[in-house]
């Protein structure tokens, strides 16, 4: 990720036409199936790095709802690949590339957010 959308979510759907990324889906297109919430495919989110802020956190209107995930790099391969089995994410796995997991598919994230604000999940502030 990234980042990651929490029951906060009041599924307005606000943040999902404006990440560069496609990253995010309704809760209808949620392939989290046990969670009716709003998600981030963590490997597509960008963390918008090249604009000044998130731009999904921009657009929400409910704080706590976007929160800080771990970066979508190799070092976090098995927090991720642990989280797909476990279906806290769901992540794309392609016929014939085999999965996107962050060590075949690293993403680019903001250094400037640290190791304890995304390990405790902290609200991204736009
Ligand atoms: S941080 Fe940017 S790339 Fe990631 S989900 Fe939000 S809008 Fe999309
Ligand atoms: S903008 Fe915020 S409240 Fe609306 S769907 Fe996105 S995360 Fe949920």
């Amino acid at each position: 990720m990234a980042v990651m959308i929490t029951e906060s979510c009041i599924s307005c759907n606000s943040c999902i036409d404006e990440c560069p990324a496609t990253a995010i889906v309704s809760a209808d297109e949620s392939p989290i199936k046990f969670d009716d919430i709003v998600y981030v495919k963590p490997e597509k989110c960008i963390e918008c790095v090249d604009s000044t802020m998130p731009k999904c956190a921009d657009a929400c209107p409910t704080e706590g709802a976007i929160v800080w995930d771990m970066p979508y790099t190799e070092l976090y391969d098995d927090y991720y690949m642990q989280g797909h089995e476990e279906g806290r994410y769901n992540i794309r796995v392609h016929p014939k590339k085999g999965i996107f997991s962050p060590k075949n598919n690293p993403k680019p994230f903001r250094e400037n957010i640290s190791t304890e604000d995304r390990t405790a999940h902290q609200p991204v502030i736009a």
